[in-house]
């Protein structure tokens, strides 16, 4: 019983009671130590004490600030966010195409302008607006804009700023951002606060994890949400751009409720007419050939973004002043995209027999795409040793094709094929060379029987999404069978059309010995002696005439 309330006792007051040891020892001993020694040396110990004093206060500081700092984020929460709206000088005049989505956002400028007038009609106030769209492909630029045009501040964070080892620092975070938010709009009239990558913090919740991993973006997202949810009640007109790359299923429904990211701007990848505007427009700063036919680079640049755009046009102008040329030429331009697409071309020693048999196997696609495929054209045939591949014939759509229909996939096989048809032909036996090609032609034949109905015994439905266990080995079977006919049927009609053209394929085999390169104007020219007619489907004055209607009655700073 004692023994329990002493146990009690110390469980209570351990606290007091170590203080007090503490105390006790830090001053009982020191008094009884200087009482054992002499005068002289007592003043000298107590003199140097008192003097080093103010140190050990100022060394206390420094250590709790660091410890109070690593607390609230690190170093890095002493950056500042604020970029002024003088420093974000971009005018819609500035973004090219996107002629659906500037609209959007000439609307959002107008309802930040009008804010009273929308309150006084009753209507919404814009609270935050969804940026969906490929990566650089103008979203930051977009919301640069609206901030100009609405002449007021830009805060621009990165989702992955706020994820921080600490759990809760992220939210103290967006705490801090809405704050100074506030402090700007009530300075500015308003204010725009950018949070791009918002899929890593706008994840759909999980509620749990096995190592708490979850909670902290959770507790950030929160944190957003409140913070949105008080940006109605306030006065401050503040306005949060999220931009992301991610499918916008990724992100959790609170953040799409109304109210919060209610309004969705895609901005998109440009078109044809608009990839040609991109050219021009980076072209512009530099000096460049002006007979340069823009509309075909924008038919060789399909599914580019517009940061590709800018980097091929950087790229181009280095390889021009590498060449010691004045001005860029079309030439440069296109070796800068097949540098970033397919890598830097370098010399392989080989013998002359292997040079000839990847000549021929490359004039085996050459032939096979310029001449059957439905939707693709070729660009550029090559034998220079690029990024891995010994060859290449770089070939498109003439234009994005959103659903290709089978007639294209079939296109596709068939190039795949097209290299190791001509091997055949030629030398009866085939190389390893073939090895990428078939790895692309199964997949596309799979894909086509297994997963689109494209077979020829009428299965319909994806077979793949269904577990192995749950098919049946019959379907499993039949669907294999299916598409190893699909590959051979395609590829007696490849060596059929090939063995009807052998001179070209012979033509283009000599050709590519001797030039390593052929671009697109030689492959035509070559094409054209044998009577066959040129690809180029769309002319270049077609591009250049297909340019949209004005997005505004005013285009502003225009
Ligand atoms: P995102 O935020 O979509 O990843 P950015 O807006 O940061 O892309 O764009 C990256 C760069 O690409 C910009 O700095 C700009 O130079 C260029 N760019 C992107 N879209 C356009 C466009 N529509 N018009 C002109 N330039 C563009």
């Amino acid at each position: 019983m004692f023994w329990f309330k002493i146990k009690l006792f110390f469980q209570q007051h351990w606290i007091g009671l170590a203080i007090a040891a503490i105390v006790v020892i830090a001053v009982l001993f020191p008094i009884w130590y200087l009482a054992g020694v002499e005068e002289n040396t007592r003043k000298y110990i107590i003199s140097m004490n008192v003097a080093s004093m103010p140190w050990m206060v100022l060394n206390t500081i420094i250590f709790v600030g660091f410890l109070y700092l690593m607390q609230s984020g690190g170093l890095s929460a002493l950056k500042k966010t604020r970029v002024d709206a003088g420093a974000v000088n971009i005018r819609f005049s500035d973004i090219i195409g996107l002629e659906e989505a500037k609209r959007e956002a000439w609307e959002v400028v107008q309802l930040i302008k009008d804010r009273t007038r929308v309150k006084a009609i009753g209507g919404k106030i814009l609270k935050g607006a969804l940026l969906v769209g490929p990566p650089g492909c103008g979203k930051t630029l977009m919301a640069k804009a609206v901030a100009t045009e609405a002449g007021i501040p830009f805060l621009s964070v990165s989702g992955s700023e706020f994820v921080e080892v600490f759990v809760g620092v992220g939210a103290s975070r967006v705490r801090t951002l809405f704050k100074q938010a506030r402090a700007y709009a009530q300075a500015h009239g308003a204010c725009i606060i950018f949070i791009d990558e918002i899929e890593v913090i706008g994840r759909r919740r999980i509620l749990y994890d096995a190592f708490g991993g979850g909670s902290e973006t959770n507790s950030t997202q929160n944190q957003l949400l409140v913070e949105m949810d008080g940006l109605s009640g306030s006065d401050a007109n503040i306005i949060v751009f999220g931009a992301t790359n991610a499918y916008e299923g990724l992100l959790d429904e609170a953040l799409l409720r109304p109210g919060r990211f209610d309004r969705k701007i895609f901005v998109d990848k440009p078109n044809l007419s608009e990839r040609g505007k991109l050219f021009a427009h980076y072209l512009s700063r530099i000096s460049y050939d002006r007979g340069m036919d823009l509309a075909r680079l924008a038919r060789k640049s399909v599914g580019s973004s517009p940061a590709d755009i800018e980097n091929v046009v950087k790229e181009a102008a280095l390889i021009a002043v590498r060449n010691s040329s004045a001005q860029v030429s079309y030439k440069d331009i296109s070796a800068a995209i097949e540098r970033i697409e397919l890598g830097v071309a370098h010399r392989l020693s080989m013998t002359p027999r292997e040079r000839e048999r990847i000549a021929c196997h490359e004039a085996g696609h050459l032939v096979t795409i310029y001449l059957c495929h439905p939707t693709d054209d070729v660009f550029k045939a090559s034998i220079l040793h690029r990024g891995g591949a010994l060859g290449v014939v770089h070939h498109m759509p003439i234009e994005e094709l959103h659903v290709p229909d089978r007639d294209s996939y079939i296109g596709w096989l068939r190039a795949s094929l097209g290299g190791f048809a001509a091997e055949k032909i030629k030398y009866g036996v085939t190389s390893s060379g073939v090895g990428s090609d078939f790895a692309s032609a199964a997949h596309t034949a799979h894909r086509m029987v297994w997963g689109m109905g494209m077979g020829k015994s009428g299965f319909i439905g994806d077979y793949s999404s269904i577990r192995e266990s749950e098919r049946s080995a019959v379907i499993t079977d039949l669907l294999e069978k299916e598409t190893q006919e699909l590959m051979r049927e395609q590829l007696t009609e490849v060596e059929k059309l090939l063995t009807e053209n052998w001179k070209i394929v012979e033509r283009f085999t000599a050709e590519l010995i001797k030039r390593e390169e052929l671009d697109y104007d030689e492959i035509a020219l070559i094409f054209g002696e044998f009577g066959k007619p040129s690809r180029m489907l769309h002319p270049a004055a077609e591009a250049a005439e297909a340019a949209p209607a004005p997005w505004l009655p005013n285009p502003p700073g225009a």
